[in-house]
């Protein structure tokens, strides 16, 4: 099993309802964020492109957070799912320091945290929160070892990327261009 999420570019609107969704389902406190939306442009005047992502830890497959944790605070679940155990993360930052996406931040009990792919909601065959309240169905989630799961059929039909490939981290959360 290897969980992944798809992100279409060309639907997402910017409307943080992913955003919204992660907060309230997963008591991330006011002021910070498990997910977050970028916006860039491209181009050259009056020739511009505007590029809307919502992006979050890319659960990666090389993961220099979990290397350079030195309690295992930070590990690896079922399916590469990415975590952080509170009650063993002494707050030292190695983590943040080490990951390229700027995916965690110091929650204010104590402890980092980041997006969990709603592991959670996932053991109950739930899609993740952000996934689930998607009203332009931007964002899909699944099993990569099923070619069914939807991320596996839009990886085949679409052509995607990910964020930062020369960092070598292996993201698993791709971009459909
Ligand atoms: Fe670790 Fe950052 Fe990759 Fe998430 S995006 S698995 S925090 S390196
Ligand atoms: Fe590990 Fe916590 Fe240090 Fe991050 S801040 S490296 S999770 S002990």
């Amino acid at each position: 099993m290897r969980y992944a999420m798809t992100m279409d570019i060309k639907k997402c609107v910017g409307c943080s309802d992913c955003v919204v969704a992660c907060q309230t389902e997963n008591n991330v406190p006011l002021g910070f964020c498990r997910d977050w939306i970028v916006e860039n442009v491209d181009g050259t005047y009056p020739n511009l492109e505007l590029e809307i992502r919502s992006e979050r830890c890319n659960h990666c497959d090389n993961t220099p957070c979990v290397r350079t944790c030195p309690t295992g605070a930070s590990h690896v679940i079922e399916g590469g799912i990415v975590k952080v155990t509170h009650s063993e993360c002494i707050g030292c930052g190695a983590c943040i320091q080490a990951c390229p996406y700027d995916a965690r931040y110091f929650h204010p009990d104590g402890y980092v945290d980041k997006c969990t792919f709603c592991d959670h909601r996932v053991a109950k065959g739930q899609d993740t929160a952000c996934v689930s309240v998607c009203p332009t169905k931007s964002l899909a989630f699944g099993d990569l070892d099923d070619p069914n799961s939807p991320v596996s059929i839009l990886l085949r039909e679409r052509k995607w990327k990910v964020n930062a490939p020369e960092a070598g981290t292996k993201p698993q959360v791709y971009f459909l261009i």
